[in-house]
């Protein structure tokens, strides 16, 4: 039967308590000796999708005491990370390595006198998989390839995209090489991916560790808001692991609302089902938080004067605009629509509701700033293109394609620019991170 430990941590916190949560739960799975055998060079992987602080990252606290414990079984600790393909070319323009370093991993690394990697440095190989069903062949970590076992430590996080949370299984998506393959299949798709991608690696995990220090609830993976949960879940099985992080969030039924954990369990990688998981240490009742959901819609209130006008849409065309908008939201943009009383009216999915009639179109022009989003909107109005790049609507209509569309500064910028905000020498270099 699949176990989960919740170790509670007292604040104020600090390195020794969070040990101690930690080596109370491994004991209780059965003691580190059972996971790690002497001499197993052991892939420690958190979530450093971006330069941010924990709870947009894993707290090193964590880390540190997860390779101690290997240490002391005689294992190997590697701390290996590829941070988000957005992050390098769409959003903060920063290499993994930057992002490691930045947040003080390498220095981390250096004092527990073991490695740490950005996984891009150490190659990518080409691997089948024969049993996928989406991601049949691709570019996977040869460090992840190679190492004996893996240990996921996410954190606890609600996610616009992951299905709903991003925890142990959503963090090996670093595993795929970013550019080609981990954007390839980022549509409703992705959580399929996901499961896919286990079924590579899932008989290395001997247990997740997740962080819940600190969660995150709203719009994860990065712009949500911190929750003070001070536990620790530890898991000798990622579903179960997921399934209970997901309860602790407050998902009632994580096996019919969290994607990839019905996928997981569906399809034999593990226990989905909350009622057969053993459950130690803290009752899920002491730790549990209803935390807000993260939502790909379009709230009104956060964000003034923007409209979405659906065709047939996934909710990744969605998540990307809120990305994009996410990241105006650090710029006059907003206010300055209130106060021209203009609007960002996006056009989404295959046949959105985009006036055919010339004279409709151009008077919809005059509210604002039209944006054709996505490969099927593209799709959809490409007898308009020469009318939008080259004829009088020109600036007016702006084309955003891509399934999605994740350029999101470069997006941002279009948008800006369009409306004649001044340009910022960071927003003009966004144009040149394109993927190789
Ligand atoms: S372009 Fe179409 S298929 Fe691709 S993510 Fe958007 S809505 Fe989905």
């Amino acid at each position: 039967m699949a176990s989960v430990f919740l170790s509670k941590v007292s604040t104020p916190l600090d390195y020794k308590k969070v040990k101690e949560a930690l080596k109370k739960a491994i004991e209780k799975l059965g003691g580190i000796e059972k996971f790690i055998k002497k001499g197993e060079r052991v892939l420690l992987k958190p979530n450093f999708v971006s330069p941010r602080p924990p709870p947009v990252t894993t707290d090193l606290r964590v880390i540190r005491a997860v390779a101690s414990l290997v240490k002391e079984a005689g294992g190997i600790p590697i701390i290996g990370e590829s941070s988000s393909a957005m992050t390098h070319w769409w959003r903060e323009g920063m290499t993994t390595r930057d992002v490691m370093d930045l947040l003080g991993v390498f220095n981390l690394a250096k004092e527990l006198n073991i490695e740490a990697v950005a996984l891009e440095e150490k190659g990518w190989e080409i691997t089948e998989i024969p049993d996928a069903v989406v991601m049949k062949k691709a570019e996977l970590s040869k460090l992840a390839l190679e190492v004996d076992k893996i240990i996921p430590i996410p954190i606890l996080k609600t996610s616009m995209e992951g299905g709903g949370i991003t925890c142990s299984m959503k963090v090996l998506h670093a595993l795929v090489k970013p550019g080609t393959d981990r954007v390839r299949w980022h549509r409703s798709d992705l959580w399929q991916k996901l499961i896919d991608l286990m079924k590579v690696f899932r008989e290395k995990i001997p247990f997740c560790v997740v962080d819940g220090i600190k969660g995150m609830e709203g719009d994860g993976p990065i712009h949500g808001n911190p929750v003070d949960m001070n536990v620790i879940i530890v898991g000798d099985d990622p579903v179960a692991t997921d399934a209970i992080a997901a309860k602790s969030m407050g998902f009632e039924y994580p096996l019919y609302e969290v994607g990839p954990i019905s996928l997981a369990h569906s399809q034999g990688l593990g226990m989905g089902d909350p009622n057969k998981i053993r459950i130690v240490g803290a009752s899920l009742d002491e730790v549990k938080k209803r935390f807000k959901m993260a939502s790909c819609e379009i709230i009104a209130p956060h964000f003034e004067n923007v409209v979405v006008y659906e065709g047939a849409a996934d909710r990744s065309c969605l998540a990307w605009i809120k990305f994009t908008l996410y990241m105006l939201k650090d710029t006059d943009l907003f206010d300055e629509l209130k106060r021209r009383n203009k609007k960002l009216l996006f056009f989404v999915g295959l046949n959105p509701p985009l006036p055919e009639d010339l004279n409709e179109l151009r008077k919809l022009c005059e509210q604002g700033i039209v944006i054709v989003f996505g490969d099927c909107a593209t799709f959809s109005t490409r007898n308009s293109y020469w009318l939008f790049t080259q004829g009088d609507l020109k600036g007016k209509v702006l084309l955003m394609p891509g399934c999605p569309p994740f350029a999101t500064a470069q997006q941002a910028t279009q948008i800006r620019e369009a409306l004649g905000l001044e340009i910022t020498e960071r927003e003009k270099e966004a144009f040149k991170y394109v993927p190789t």
